[in-house]
């Protein structure tokens, strides 16, 4: 994304890690562009004025792939071909002083919260009353909407809180007024994303307030589609079920991390759910939303996983049948409650698990697609290359789940971020292939 082009006063932001992460981006990129700097967004080519990388520090994969970025640009800065190299985000939270003292050649670091701090360093203006407005980098017709920062919970396994700190839930005015802004821009998807969605509101005011929150972003003119990530389960508000059910706008999607079936890891991970409470949520979720797709990620390798908890999450598994489902393999991260245990599974016996659990949903995901084949769905087309339009349905966000594909040869009706009804022609495990119902 190019917005300005000044030559002195050009940044360029490289944006590691999650979807949290890339709104973090688009906030301080909004906030440059109004104190009229040149921005560009994870341009494919580097040089000249400054470079701020918004890193993440989640699990040991995240953490090299970030010091392995700040070095590249570290040689750049050294051999003269940027000026200055600032370093945010979730990495630079947790570890500045030793970063600091590592990796000089990073002119300062800031932390997750130091947008202000960062910005005064840039000679920019901090303005509050941006914090509604978003120059958005994913494609025009979907956008992120993150309605808090920060984790009250306390899984054993998890560093985030120690990056994100406290959970800090945004107004719902100022979600409603930035839906309102997306959606003049053409925004007609909206991703709701947090650590813990559903928490949203106990901290404003002692009361789960997402059901609400989601009733007054669907009557907002535009938005055709909500989409819920990251519900956590213990304490899940059944009332979001029923504006699930009553908003069509909200797609019949959830994704429910649940991280692992067994009773005795769950207890380990500090959950605050168990095997039993887990099954009657996932029944209540189906009965309540019939179609319902459900999202899921589970964590393999966890300090004492005996191969027979590993076998209880592989019958839950085929039980459930999840439509979409995601694995990780245990990072040992110092100051999270689980570092006092030992990491007693080898590397590789958690990437076979990992792979296992993969296989396992690999058929489940095709004979799910298979059953697809002949039915039509409301599609939104995501981008187009000579070959093919790609798009999602409801039950598919952006990135991890499926896409359809469509010949691109002889069709003139499709355009990106636009809906089509889309007839499902064939299947493959992880995408389907389809043809738009209207040829021109
Ligand atoms: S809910 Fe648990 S896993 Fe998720 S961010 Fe909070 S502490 Fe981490």
């Amino acid at each position: 994304m190019r917005t300005k082009s000044h030559k002195d006063r050009q940044i360029q932001v490289v944006t590691l890690g999650c979807s949290k992460n890339w709104v973090d981006s688009e906030n301080l990129i909004t906030q440059l562009v109004h104190s009229d700097f040149a921005v560009e967004h994870n341009p494919t080519q580097y040089g000249a004025g400054t470079v701020i990388i918004n890193t993440c520090g989640f699990i040991e994969r995240a953490k090299e792939e970030s010091i392995q970025t700040i070095l590249e640009f570290a040689k750049l800065k050294s051999k003269g071909h940027i000026q200055q190299l600032y370093v945010s985000g979730c990495l630079s939270q947790r570890y500045k002083d030793q970063l600091e003292v590592e990796i000089p050649e990073v002119d300062a670091y800031f932390g997750t919260l130091e947008m202000p701090a960062l910005l005064r360093r840039l000679n920019a203006n901090y303005r509050a009353e941006l914090l509604g407005e978003r120059q958005i980098s994913t494609p025009g017709h979907y956008a992120f909407l993150k309605i808090s920062e920060g984790c009250n919970r306390t899984c054993s396994f998890c560093a985030i809180p120690l990056m994100r700190g406290k959970h800090i839930s945004v107004p719902e005015e100022q979600l409603v007024q930035q839906a309102r802004l997306l959606a003049a821009q053409g925004v007609k998807e909206l991703i709701l994303i947090a650590q813990e969605l559903t928490y949203y509101g106990l901290d404003l005011n002692k009361k789960r307030l997402l059901p609400g929150l989601l009733e007054k972003l669907a009557n907002v003119e535009g938005i055709e589609w909500l989409r819920l990530h990251y519900a956590y389960p213990a304490g899940f508000p059944d009332e979001l079920l029923d504006v699930m059910r009553e908003y069509p706008k909200v797609c019949r999607y959830l994704d429910l991390p649940l991280q692992h079936i067994s009773d005795r890891v769950l207890k380990a991970m500090h959950r605050g759910i168990g095997s039993r409470e887990t099954k009657t949520l996932i029944d209540r979720i189906r009965e309540a939303i019939p179609g319902i797709h459900l999202r899921t990620t589970f964590l393999v390798g966890f300090p004492g996983e005996t191969p027979a908890d590993f076998d209880e999450l592989c019958r839950f598994i085929e039980e459930q049948q999840f439509e979409r489902m995601g694995v990780f393999t245990y990072s040992h991260e110092e100051g999270t409650s689980a570092h006092s245990l030992e990491d007693s599974i080898s590397q590789e016996v958690k990437e076979q698990r990992a792979q296992e659990l993969m296989g396992l949903q690999e058929s489940i995901s095709f004979n799910k697609n298979q059953q697809k084949v002949g039915t039509s769905f409301k599609t939104l087309i995501d981008r187009k290359t000579k070959e093919h339009y790609y798009g999602r349905t409801e039950f598919d966000s952006p990135e991890v789940d499926n896409e359809v594909l469509i010949s691109a040869t002889g069709q003139n009706y499709l355009r990106v971020g636009d809906f089509a009804d889309i007839r499902i022609t064939g299947a493959e495990p992880y995408d389907l292939l389809g043809e738009s119902l209207h040829h021109v």
